[in-house]
């Protein structure tokens, strides 16, 4: 396996040296080329699509002065079943608190490559190149190894992976990297839920609040009971390890004045949702108790509720073929039993899992170290990643 170290060290600090830093998504293109070089030198079939302005626009209105591009590549050797491997390119914003490097100066230091993207997700990327290098000299499946490099990741993928799905053939299976760990599988991805809750009221002189109605002090009873009655109830509700939770104020706006009965309040709320709950029935436990709320407390603000984003929880099949044979893969090449979990914040998997692609998470690095300071990945988790995908072919392949 060391005879990897070289390729995959200077590979991966050249693609963490390219800042594809989103938003606004910059040198995109930069990026899709040297990894186009690479996929095409190794005798992959290689696509670079553009994904239209206007859908940029649409998704991102702010962004659309940014191509994006999606490298699709293909392995083929006969009809068959099409394995799909699929890693984000873009990465967030250096940020500070670095003490190593700089984040987009990476070094090797003790097995590990510092700067920013190493785990997050271009460890995955160069997990996933590596594995074309060593299968494009193996042509003995019989079927499709398909390769997707998105952007967008970070800002919800409706520009990358959601955009490929849309227009490319659906994969019978796919593997998203993700810093999951070695010995971790991410079957599912909880779901977010924002909302404002605007209270208005009317508006008076403090020396005569009776002639006004207080959207301060009616949403704060609102915001009271919210948490000591529902929160409470909402996050003992727990899936695979995971808790479901409810926070409110992240974002607050209200009164300006000191003399004045306030006629505006708003707070907000985040929801973030199990794959074992429905995105709908979240919306209305909420709704409905801020009905009830006012109903019973004879609320004389108005209230209303305003989504803000909403992002569905996603979760792989049951019996999963994908699961199974990565499951038995890791076991072969890492000696472990890895765990099975569910990912606390959306990854573009549930795409695939949206289509009724059989698709999982799993790659190399610590999602911890992600999006943080002095983010790193060992380089012999990423050579170890492709030596499970490896076996996973071969597994697809031969059943
Ligand atoms: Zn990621």
């Amino acid at each position: 396996m060391s005879e990897f170290v070289d390729y995959v060290v200077s590979l991966l600090m050249d693609l963490i040296r390219i800042r594809t830093v989103v938003p606004p998504g910059e040198n995109y293109s930069e990026f899709v080329d040297r990894i186009d070089r690479e996929l095409t030198e190794l005798g992959l079939d290689v696509h670079l699509i553009e994904v239209p302005k206007s859908r940029v626009k649409e998704n991102y209105p702010d962004l659309a002065d940014y191509p994006r591009y999606i490298v699709f590549a293909q392995l083929c050797n006969s009809k068959g079943k099409r394995l799909h491997f699929n890693a984000h390119y873009d990465v967030v914003l250096g940020g500070d608190g670095w003490s190593i490097t700089e984040p987009f100066k990476p070094v090797f230091i003790n097995g590990r490559v510092y700067g920013r993207g190493a785990s997050d997700d271009k460890g995955g990327i160069t997990a996933l190149i590596l594995l074309a290098k060593r299968v494009s000299t193996l042509r003995e499946f019989h079927g499709c190894i398909e390769f997707s490099f998105t952007p967008d990741e970070e800002i919800g993928g409706l520009t990358g992976t959601n955009y490929l799905l849309e227009t490319a053939p659906k994969p019978d299976y796919a593997i998203v990297t993700e810093p999951t760990g070695l010995s971790n599988i991410w079957l599912g991805s909880m779901g977010i839920l924002q909302l404002d809750i605007i209270v208005r009221g009317i508006m008076a002189h403090a020396s005569e609040p009776w002639f006004g109605t207080n959207a301060f002090e009616d949403g704060v009873s609102l915001a009271y009971s919210l948490i000591n009655d529902l929160k409470r109830s909402i996050e003992g509700r727990v899936f695979m390890g995971e808790r479901a939770t409810l926070t409110l104020g992240g974002f607050v706006r209200g009164g300006f004045m000191r003399n004045l009965v306030p006629d505006y309040f708003q707070f907000s709320i985040d929801r973030r949702i199990l794959p074992s709950e429905d995105v709908n029935t979240v919306l209305n436990e909420i709704v409905s108790y801020i009905d009830e709320f006012r109903r019973k407390n004879n609320t004389g603000s108005a209230i209303d509720v305003n989504i803000v984003n909403i992002i569905e929880p996603a979760m792989n099949y049951h019996d999963s073929v994908i699961t199974r044979e990565l499951m038995a893969s890791i076991k072969d090449s890492l000696r472990v039993d890895p765990s099975l979990t569910i990912s606390r914040v959306p990854v573009d998997t549930r795409y695939f899992q949206r289509q009724g692609v059989d698709a999982v998470t799993y790659g190399p690095g610590d999602y911890r170290s992600a999006h943080g300071p002095d983010e790193y990945i060992g380089v012999n988790d990423i050579i170890m990643a492709s030596e499970v995908y490896l076996r996973l072919i071969n597994k697809i392949f031969s059943g």
